[in-house]
């Protein structure tokens, strides 16, 4: 008798402690989700009960300096994108047909994401309203209010298409600058992204209007530019026909100032590209090849079409400077523009026992006039202008 009452208190005592120590390993792992894990699900639970879609703010324009040209623009354009969990599993095939039709899709791809167990898929991006007005009209004659969503978004245009294409830049599919004044201001350009959240259950179906939050896009600002659209396109013409006269392999560019202001008023570079069509090739050679490259010489070739030479470029002043030498001298009384014969080339002149040439030392300029040394933009004629009664004066 005495031996089984042991027997049970044994076995009590025993069951008390495995029951004590699950309790214990339950409230440590309750601790460790609620505590360790628990701002992670938390996130990942609001991901999977709200729906989550973007509204693209529109981009603001660049115009030149006259305020007038437009150099580049946002449009108005819609993106498509699906709900797969509140598609009806007997309208999926329907679905994807429709879609695949109306944007010139491959059905096979758009019937995997409408079949996708994900809260929302984009299905195509930046097409005009005709486009999407085929699919209001789809969605209406086959009673299909919900899953398939048409948000607002911009698209890009270019009206001079290649004009300034090195300065302006482009921007990428999520309207984001890549390239130029459209990435170095971007933020300013870009405004801020809006929002449609709507709660969903586990598998990502609409729970109705409740809860629906709609956050609007704040558009972004314009930008005027000191370019001149017309000086612009003259300093391109001009520059392209010399480049192409002059077999300049690579390229050339040029830089119109107001001397007053400092005010860039032009900045061409040749060659450019379409702003439109950023990706092709404007090289015929390389494009003729292109489809043979590696992904690399690709992304350099492209790089090298983009490149705004006038500031990304190294250049040594050199002649530019003959400027400066020659306004000096000017000021000072030294010379005048029009002094015939004023100033001799011999090819070359010796300075502290440095032969410095002339460009044209082959067949030296001559007898000149400042106004025609600067043309010829001849060295010599520069190391030499200095005043005449120096010597003395130094003395
Ligand atoms: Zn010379």
């Amino acid at each position: 008798m005495k031996s089984t009452n042991i027997g049970r208190k044994k076995r009590l005592r025993s069951m008390l402690f495995i029951s004590f120590t699950i309790c214990i390993l339950l409230i440590i792992r309750i601790g460790f989700i609620q505590f360790v894990q628990g701002s992670e699900l938390q996130s990942m639970a609001y991901m999977q009960q709200t729906l989550n879609r973007k509204i693209n703010p529109k981009r603001g324009t660049i115009y030149d300096a006259t305020g007038k040209n437009i150099l580049a623009v946002s449009a108005s354009v819609e993106t498509v994108t699906i709900n797969p969990g509140n598609i009806k599993k007997e309208d999926k095939e329907k679905v994807a047909k429709a879609l695949s039709d109306i944007f010139n899709l491959d059905y096979e791809t758009v019937l995997k994401k409408v079949k996708k167990n994900s809260s929302i898929e984009t299905i195509v991006k930046k097409v005009e309203k005709e486009d999407t007005d085929k699919l209001r009209i789809w969605m209406e004659e086959n009673n299909i209010a919900t899953g398939i969503n048409i948000d607002e978004d911009t698209k890009r245009y270019y009206p001079y298409s290649s004009l300034a294409s090195n300065v302006i830049g482009f921007t990428g599919s999520d309207n984001q600058g890549l390239e130029g004044i459209e990435s170095r201001y971007d933020e300013i350009l870009s405004g801020e992204t809006g929002k449609i959240l709507k709660l969903t259950d586990a598998t990502g179906t609409d729970l109705g209007d409740e809860g629906e939050n709609y956050i609007a896009a704040v558009d972004g600002d314009d930008l005027i530019l000191s370019i001149d659209m017309t000086i612009q396109s003259i300093a391109e013409k001009y520059l392209a026909e010399a480049c192409i006269d002059n077999v300049c392999t690579d390229g050339g560019n040029i830089l119109i100032a107001n001397p007053k202001t400092g005010d860039i008023l032009a900045m061409a570079s040749y060659p450019n590209y379409d702003l439109n069509n950023p990706y092709k090739i404007n090289d015929e050679d390389l494009e003729f090849v292109w489809d043979t490259l590696s992904s690399g010489d690709k992304s350099t070739a492209l790089q090298q079409m983009w490149r705004n030479k006038s500031i990304s470029d190294t250049y040594e002043p050199g002649s530019v400077f003959k400027l400066v030498t020659s306004s000096a001298a000017l000021e000072e009384g030294i010379t005048d523009t029009d002094n015939e014969g004023e100033f001799s080339c011999t090819g070359s002149i010796n300075i502290a026992g440095t032969r410095i040439k002339c460009w044209r030392y082959y067949r030296p300029h001559g007898s000149q006039s400042l106004r025609q040394a600067l043309m010829n933009s001849c060295n010599p004629v520069f190391i030499g202008l200095r005043p005449k009664n120096r010597s003395r004066k130094v003395l």
